[in-house]
């Protein structure tokens, strides 16, 4: 990180702290040059592993694109995708690890999915949770009735 004044290579940090949505850290450094102060951004880094073992970057593009698979043909716009991405993103950095498994991502992603759109939630569930048979669907097509039925009773009272 160059000093944006001198150009100078090397800077001390004089305070850090995490900025609201957790997904980076701000930091005030010092200059050792010329002893101005400027602030930088930075995003701390969180890794994936995939199932190959091999790791990669968190994007949320990926998680948009594995999502937008199992919205085909539903009422999902873009910006409910990058809505949702955000959200998985937040509530992955909010464990404050620097590395997670891909298929904790598709769990994560789970939650927000079906708030979003019950169909594409199911579509998604199937393969992230290894749904086997057409039980386990039962099952998860019950939960997400037992929650409507929750709601429709919230609301009379
Ligand atoms: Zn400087």
């Amino acid at each position: 990180m160059h000093c944006p004044f001198c150009r100078n290579a090397d800077s001390r940090v004089v305070d850090s702290r995490t900025a609201e949505d957790g997904a980076s850290i701000r930091r005030r450094r010092q200059c050792t040059a010329c002893g101005r102060r400027f602030t930088t951004m930075e995003a701390t880094s969180l890794s994936v592993i995939k199932r190959s073992g091999v790791t990669e970057e968190f994007s949320r593009s990926k998680v948009i694109s594995g999502v937008r698979k199992a919205c085909q043909g539903r009422p999902v716009e873009e910006d409910d995708l990058a809505k949702l991405a955000q959200t998985v993103e937040e509530a992955i950095r909010a464990r404050g690890v620097a590395e997670i498994d891909a298929d904790e991502v598709g769990l994560t992603i789970l939650s927000p999915l079906r708030e979003l759109d019950q169909v594409a939630y199911l579509r998604f569930a199937s393969v992230y949770q290894g749904f086997e048979s057409l039980e386990d669907f039962e099952e998860a097509i019950e939960s997400l009735r037992a929650e409507r039925d929750g709601r429709a009773a919230e609301k009379e009272f």
